[in-house]
């Protein structure tokens, strides 16, 4: 008999992983898909919740597969998920009802503007802890059920099931039994009272959503249900969830107030460890539940930032100024600053602090003798100032000075970016062994749920440092640079407004 394993569904945006992980919390196997974008209109973005389910449950087998596992080696699966993406489903048949729509999509920007105008900014903003933005799941789950013929009567009589990616995964893994979400995923709806951690009556009412279409919340670290023995081979409890960022800070052990980390992907998410009460933000960050075992809340502030290792891929697609993100780290350490170049990579507007949708990117101080180095070397220097922007909002938030920042994600790989940020932050930034974070937390999360690990404590111990990066910028310096940035974003502030 093999050692058991824990089974970490890891559903991103724009991949499907599933990762194998062993008790000290080491990779064994993963196999990973990509499945497809679909834009239908400029500024919509959607999803195939079928194909992510079939992209998923291959991953899944695929990944056993690898590792020469059976299912019965499987002791749990934790599910980890792009947040906010939001689709309904047929209670009875499990076929999806309408497309996922997707974070990114924008469709309800003119939505959030009625219900701004209408005076309800303040009271989302004070129940939810988020702002009133398209971002979130709410205002997408009421143009469903205005856009799709017959839904909202399905929706009433309990037939349909909203839900966001972690509750569509586990309703079908529970081979159609489980409607259920977690307080991580349940608190970027806008429709979760952070408070009574209960969906909010008055904010279901405003939007016109059914409670039954609903799922119930449970714990991220519970027994949702198990899987049918046809599905992968074997029943095997379905036992975490969380958000990726949340599970993430899960991953990198963050379980006390104070604590952080900073994930730096397409975008890039700081989330702090704010303890069992949640911290209203005053600076523009929104506040969050965190992932947590047992009845005891816990909350986090968040600094979303939309475009970070995305402007990379820019350099990368856009502009074919190299050939792979990674050459960034090369191109910009060979020259030895940007000759006064800032690049704004505000794409689609400014997430964290600002919550500027009509922000635009722009490019500022070109010369004659600018090169390509220097542009490559402000869109990684970009990456390090918005990343302090919210660092700076999370400490005035919270009342706390982080000594230290734990970092992952697919750019912090780049050394030349992790010793920028620890220069521009003027602290250390330390790099953990096993950087597949949110899957990893997703694993603990499930683990933890059926005994795999005994308590936070065992898991902590798992956490092991890569790499530490020391600041060793002058401070003049380091002042006159992030000086230039603020400017810059000044410009770039409000470009497309209309009128
Ligand atoms: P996500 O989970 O958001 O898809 P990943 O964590 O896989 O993202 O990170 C991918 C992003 O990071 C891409 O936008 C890519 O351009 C950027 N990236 C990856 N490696 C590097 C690198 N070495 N230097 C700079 N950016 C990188």
């Amino acid at each position: 008999m093999r050692e058991p394993v824990i089974l970490a569904l890891d559903q991103g945006t724009t991949s499907c992983r599933a990762i194998c992980f062993d008790r000290e919390g080491q990779v064994l196997g993963l196999a990973q898909r990509e499945f497809a974008q679909h834009y239908p209109q400029p500024g919509w973005v959607e999803h195939d919740a079928q194909e992510i389910w079939e992209t998923q449950l291959g991953v899944a087998r695929e990944a056993l597969q690898r590792c020469a596992l059976p299912a019965a080696a499987v002791a749990a699966i934790g599910i980890t998920n792009q947040r906010e993406t939001v689709l309904f489903w047929d209670r009875r048949t499990g076929q999806p009802l309408t497309r996922a729509i997707v974070w990114q999509c924008r469709r309800t920007a003119g939505m959030c503007e009625r219900l701004k105008a209408a005076g309800h900014e303040a009271a989302v903003r004070e129940r939810t802890g988020l702002v009133l933005d398209a971002y979130f799941s709410g205002t997408k789950v009421a143009w469903l059920l205005e856009h799709t013929p017959g839904l909202r009567e399905k929706a009433r009589r309990g037939e349909a099931c909203a839900g966001t990616i972690d509750s569509w995964l586990i309703f079908r893994l529970t081979g159609g039994t489980v409607h259920v979400t977690d307080p991580t995923n349940a608190s970027r709806t806008m429709l979760f009272n952070l408070h009574t951690r209960a969906w909010d009556e008055d904010l279901l009412a405003l939007l016109e959503v059914p409670r039954r279409a609903l799922p119930d919340v449970r714990p991220s670290s519970a027994v949702y249900g198990k899987t049918p023995a046809d599905l992968l081979g074997a029943r095997i409890p379905v036992a975490g969830a969380a958000g990726d960022q949340q599970a993430a800070l899960f991953g990198q052990a963050c379980f006390a107030s104070g604590l952080a980390k900073n994930t730096y992907g397409t975008g890039s998410f700081l989330l702090v460890h704010t303890g069992e009460k949640p911290a209203p933000s005053r600076h523009g960050l929104l506040t969050t539940m965190a992932a947590t075992v047992g009845e005891t809340p816990a909350y986090a502030l968040e600094g979303s930032i939309f475009v970070t290792g995305a402007a990379i891929q820019w350099l990368r697609d856009g502009l074919r100024l190299i050939e792979d993100s990674a050459d960034s780290e090369r191109h910009a350490a060979g020259v030895p600053d940007t000759g006064g170049v800032y690049f704004v990579p505000a794409f689609v507007g400014l997430g964290a602090p600002h919550w500027d949708p009509y922000a635009r990117g722009a490019i500022l101080g070109l010369t004659r003798g600018t090169t390509r180095a220097h542009l490559i070397r402000a869109a990684l220097e970009a990456i390090a100032y918005q990343s302090r922007e919210v660092v700076e909002a999370a400490e005035q938030d919270a009342g706390i000075r982080m000594a230290e920042l734990k970092v992952d994600g697919g750019a912090a790989r780049n050394d030349f970016l992790m010793q920028l940020q620890a220069d521009i932050l003027d602290r250390p930034v330390i790099r953990p062994r096993v950087t597949e974070t949110t899957a990893l937390g997703a694993a603990y999360l499930a683990g933890l749920a059926v005994g795999y690990w005994g308590g936070l404590e065992e898991i902590g111990r798992n956490w092991r440092v890569d790499r530490r990066f020391e600041p060793r910028m002058e401070e003049r310096e380091r002042n006159a640079l992030y000086a230039g940035w603020r400017r810059a974003v000044g410009r770039a502030a409000g470009w497309a407004a209309p009128g």
